[in-house]
């Protein structure tokens, strides 16, 4: 067992996109956990969006990371130490552990995982936050029907993937738009997606010839120029589901992103009777974990589902990945391997 603790913490809040600068890569001593606690040795640690916003001192529906606090994430490790009953050193855990090597935590504050059911690295992606939020967002705002078209951004990724595979097993085309050949092609190929759309080529052309019905569902990931070419292609009764606007985290609260034209009109959203909702995953997402959880492992379990994750090895290596991530570097669901 190490004597310290490696873990990076956020330096400064960033003006716009992140450079390395913003964070700093330091040596703690290693955490002692007090009765009822455990040391968890964390195993791979999970980058994903919503971690630019917690560098930014704004408010939101979370509190922002302090200067000189540890970059939030979830992590999955194994137990090293335990001075609590019901854990014993090896097993796998889940929590909200950031980005280090370590961390004592209470045991109510972990969630036990079977390596057993799945690889653990999946509590971060298609079983973990991400995955749960693709099954919330369509259940409770996208409700996909059968023959429906649904068009879902940023499709190669974390959310991306699991909501276009829901929605083909809802029986409606998923139309997946992503950025390069490689993306769109695994999506097609390896997801099965109906269409795909580059959204660094034409996208009104590709979107025209993709969806020749229109748009009933609009899973959006992304929002900027992708948004707006898709917005005038919503049926009537459409829904948007407002899950992210990646495009648009590293400029300034109510800016556009950067390149993109005006926002949209959102006129015909009353002539149209369109329904658009923003939700957050911890909303009801985690009292439904179980029951998401065992759905997604019957799709898994049947080979109607499959999933993509995008490793990186060493904590050092976090802030370049989540740089990359926010433009656009990952492919597939990023998580950070620790030796
Ligand atoms: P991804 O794994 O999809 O990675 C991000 C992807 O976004 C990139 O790979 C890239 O894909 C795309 N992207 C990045 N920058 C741009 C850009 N400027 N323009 C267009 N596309 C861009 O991330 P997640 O699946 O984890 O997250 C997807 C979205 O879901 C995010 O907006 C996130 O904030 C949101 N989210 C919301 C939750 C909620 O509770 N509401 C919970 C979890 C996530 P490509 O190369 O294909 O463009």
């Amino acid at each position: 067992m190490p004597d310290t603790n490696p873990r990076i913490l956020l330096a400064r809040r960033p003006r716009g996109a992140p450079v390395p600068d913003d964070f700093r890569l330091e040596e703690a001593p290693l955490p002692e956990p007090a009765e009822g606690e455990v040391l968890v040795r964390h195993r791979f640690l999970s980058l994903d969006p919503y971690q630019r916003g917690r560098m930014d001192d704004a408010k939101s529906y979370a509190k922002p990371v302090p200067i000189g606090g540890v970059m939030e994430c979830q992590a999955v490790g194994q137990v090293a130490a335990s001075r609590h009953a019901e854990f014993r050193e090896g097993d796998w855990v889940l929590g909200g552990f950031g980005w280090q090597g370590f961390s004592a935590r209470p045991g109510k504050a972990l969630i036990r995982l079977d390596p057993a059911e799945a690889p653990p690295s999946t509590a971060l992606g298609v079983l973990g936050m991400p995955g749960l939020t693709a099954w919330v967002g369509l259940r409770d705002i996208g409700e996909p029907k059968e023959g429906e078209t649904v068009v879902v951004s940023a499709a190669s990724g974390a959310v991306g993937q699991v909501a276009g595979q829901l929605a083909r097993i809802a029986g409606a085309r998923a139309v997946g738009i992503a950025g390069g050949a490689a993306k769109c092609d695994f999506i097609l190929r390896e997801l099965a997606f109906d269409a795909a759309v580059d959204h660094r080529g034409d996208l009104d052309a590709q979107l025209d010839a993709a969806c020749p019905g229109g748009i009933d569902v609009y899973w959006e990931n992304v929002g900027g120029a992708v948004q707006a070419a898709v917005f005038p292609r919503l049926n009537d009764f459409g829904r948007m589901v407002m899950c992210g606007m990646i495009a648009q985290y590293n400029t300034a609260p109510g800016a556009a992103a950067a390149g993109a034209p005006p926002g949209p009109n959102l006129g015909p959203v009353v002539r149209k009777r369109l329904r658009i909702q923003g939700f957050i995953v911890g909303d009801t997402g985690w009292r439904r974990y179980r029951e998401f959880r065992a759905e997604m492992l019957g799709h898994i379990g049947a080979g109607r589902l499959r999933w993509k994750e995008d490793v990186v090895r060493g904590l050092a290596g976090a802030p370049a990945a989540f740089i990359g991530l926010l433009e656009g570097r990952n492919f597939g669901k990023l998580v950070v391997a620790l030796d």
